[in-house]
This record gives structure tokens, sequence and C-alpha cells, in this order.
């Protein structure tokens, strides 16, 4: 080991600096609304970039934006051992989501400038682009890129639900790097984030040594009827697309539940046109979400709801679109890397234990280009996407304390393999 044994991050500051950035899209109810490439995304990415270069890191921004910050090593030829995560937030976002991840990252190579440590391999923080979905779907949009996931061309023509592209929104941030996406080799992957879910916190234990990311699809429906008058057309002469909308709405949840405890499904997304109290709805227009362990039952659920929704339209008149606008099959993190966690965990007697993510992240694209892992912290309630998100101080110190270990034990095992031959 060419670290301390007692190696660990500067509590307060990483503190500090979680609370000083939450100012940035900060909300009443003390969350953060900070949506992909808005100013206010902005304004959080100049922000990282200043603290990076005070850091001593060069950073270098892809395409797509992804934002990478480095802090060379010994031999600067290797790929770098990253700690990567997001900045965005949902509309009524948390402190905690995504920018643990990032922010415990540049934590990281502060500590490791106050201790003088030299990496054999670069080390680097990675703040990937979009990763919430929420304005432009899919989520994880870029880090999917970066893996071959979607080509540019499709998250250039993203489009959020007032008609601005991706692509162009991009280039108004000033964000639109010279790199191309996914040239950018990387050595090994881990992110920290909070579990949101109540698994760690019923259980008492501090650290999750993410095994793997359940699968998941994403759908948009349009139901389309007919508008008119809600005095004047009788009932059995309506092609009501709000009345449909609400059965398959209905029928998502039971596919849902034949599928539990495991699977979930949600509608969560709805919008009905003209969204007028006297006119009968001629357009409804609503999002699902599916997910599973299992990668046959999530293709089983999809199934199952075209063939209800299809039903519904048929008894009801109405037509039913359905676009599949996100395919994600379940992942298996990288055996060394899951060590690598649980190692750091116990080197600092953390309770630990495994635990599979039910909610996508950025590493379950990147697991497909580099050995990758993931940190989970509890979160109080298992709320997140949800401005009341919390985790304490100290949880968020043990998650990043466990990523600056298990990066500093993967570049010490590269750099052992690489020279025991
Ligand atoms: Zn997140």
């Amino acid at each position: 080991m060419t670290f301390p044994a007692n190696i660990a991050v500067n509590a307060e500051r990483l503190w500090d600096t979680i609370m000083q950035t939450a100012q940035i899209g900060a909300t009443a109810k003390g969350g953060i609304k900070r949506l992909t490439l808005t100013d206010l995304d902005r304004q959080v990415r100049d922000w990282f970039r200043t603290a990076c270069a005070a850091a001593g890191c060069s950073v270098t921004v892809d395409d797509m934006g992804n934002m990478f910050a480095r802090r060379p090593g010994r031999d600067n030829a290797l790929p770098p051992i990253a700690a990567g995560s997001h900045l965005d937030t949902q509309p009524t976002g948390g402190k905690f989501d995504g920018i643990i991840g990032v922010l415990s990252g540049l934590e990281m190579l502060r500590t490791l400038n106050d201790l003088q440590i030299e990496t054999n391999a670069p080390i680097e923080v990675i703040n990937w682009t979009n990763e919430e979905g929420s304005r432009f779907a899919p989520a994880m949009l870029c880090s999917g890129v970066f893996a071959g996931a979607f080509s540019r061309d499709f998250a250039d023509s993203r489009t959020d639900r007032e008609g601005l592209r991706f692509g162009d929104e991009l280039e108004r941030i000033g964000y639109r790097g010279g790199e191309t996406c996914g040239a950018h080799k990387l050595g090994a992957h881990f992110e920290l984030h909070i579990e949101q879910g109540p698994i760690l916190e019923a259980e008492g234990k501090t650290i999750g040594i993410v095994t793997g990311v359940q699968g998941m699809r994403w759908f948009e429906v349009t139901v389309t009827g007919n508008e008119s008058h809600a005095g004047s057309t009788p009932m059995q002469l309506r092609r009501d697309a709000m009345l449909g909308a609400a059965r398959m709405i209905i029928a998502v949840n039971d596919i849902a539940c034949r599928h539990g405890p495991a699977g979930v499904g949600t509608v969560g997304l709805v919008e009905c046109r003209p969204n007028s109290r006297n006119v009968i709805p001629g357009e409804v227009f609503f999002s699902v979400d599916f997910r599973h362990p299992s990668d046959a039952e999530v293709v089983a659920m999809e199934d199952e709801m075209r063939a209800a929704i299809a039903a519904v339209a048929a008894e009801t008149k109405l037509q039913a679109a359905i676009e599949r606008v996100w395919d994600s099959p379940a992942v298996r993190f990288n055996q060394e890397c899951i060590d690598a966690v649980r190692d750091a965990a116990a080197a600092q007697h953390y309770p630990a234990r495994e635990i599979v993510s039910g909610p996508g992240h950025d590493s379950a694209y990147v697991a497909r280009v580099a050995p990758t892992a993931m940190i989970f912290v509890p979160c109080a309630g298992g709320l997140s996407h949800n401005e009341l998100e919390k985790t304490e101080k100290e949880q968020v110190t043990a998650g990043a304390n466990v990523l600056l270990r298990a990066v500093l034990a993967t570049d010490q095992r590269f750099a052992d393999r690489a020279g025991g031959g």
C-alpha cells in the first residue's frame, strides 16, 4: 500500500462544498432545481471546472458535455481511475442525488493533494451530462453515448416538452466540448450515490456494496380521442382520451403488481389536452417506467402492457400509440471493483451489505466499457427525487472514504499487476 492505512477525506470541507453548491438552483423547501443544460447547470459546471483547476487538475469536456477533471499520476499513458456521477437534478430534486458522487470525487482530489500522494495512473472525476432524463428523455443519456448505447445524433435530437433540442441547448450553455464522446478511455469507474431506497437505513448499514443495476424500460403513450363539448356530448358518443388513459394507467399498476415484489411500474408524467374543464379530453400523453432485476420479466411486462393498452383502446374507441424510448438491460458490475468497495468498507469498519440498485445510474452504461462498481449510502426514509432528500454528514463522509480507498486500492492493484507481469 502506498497510501496511509488511516487515510480519510476532510469531512468538513466535503460537507461545506455540498452545501455551497446546493445554493445553485436552491428551492424554498431545501432542495435543488437544476435541470440539465439550463443556465443553472452551466453555473454549477463553471463552478466545478474552477474548483478542479484550483485543485491542480486539467478539465476536458467531450462533445456530449461530459466533464473530466484529471489529476496526473506517475504514468500518464495509463487510463485513469475515475469517480463519476452527475450534478443535474430533478425539478424538485434533493441536495445529494448524484451530487455527492461528483463532490466526493473532488474531495478525493483535494485529499490526495493535502497528503501529497502520487498515484500510479491519473485519477479523474467525471460529471456526466443529463443523468436525470427529466428534461430530455432518456435518463443517463450521455454516459449512454459514452458507452455506445446511443448515437450522438440521437442525443442531439432529443427535445424537451417545449420543443428545445438537446444539441442546441448544449451549445447554448457552451458545453459542447472538442473530445469525441467515448474516445476517453477509463481504467476503472467508481460511483458513490445515495441508495434512493429504504434498505440500508432499515438494516442500520452505512455502506451498500452495489453488485449491479436492475433492468428497465421506459415508454411514452399517446392516447387520441375526440375533443368535444362537455355539456352537449352524450356519454355513449364520447371518445374520451382521459378515460382510456386512466384505465391504461390502472393496467400498468396491475401488471407491475403481478410481477412483484421485484417488479415495479410507474406512470409519473401525464399531460391532458386541451386540459380545459368543460372540454372532453382529445389527447392524453403519459409515461411508463417498468423495472425488474430480470430482463425476461421486463420483456414480459412490456408485452402485457401492449396487450392491455390495445384492449382498452379498442373498447373505448381510442387510438393509442406506444413508443419505447429507453431499454436498459440489467447490469452486473465488475467483481474486482465490487471487491474493492467491500474491502474499503471493511478496512474502515463500516457496516455494509451487498445490494442491487433499483434506480438506473451512469455506472450502468459505463460498466459496458470499463470495470465499474458503485457505493451506496443511506438516505432518510429512502426518500429521493424529493426536495426533502436527506443523508447525514457522517454517512456522506463514510461513502467518500470508501470511494477514496476503493480508487486508490484499484490504482495499486493495476500497478502491482503490471509490475508483476
Ligand atoms: Zn442520481
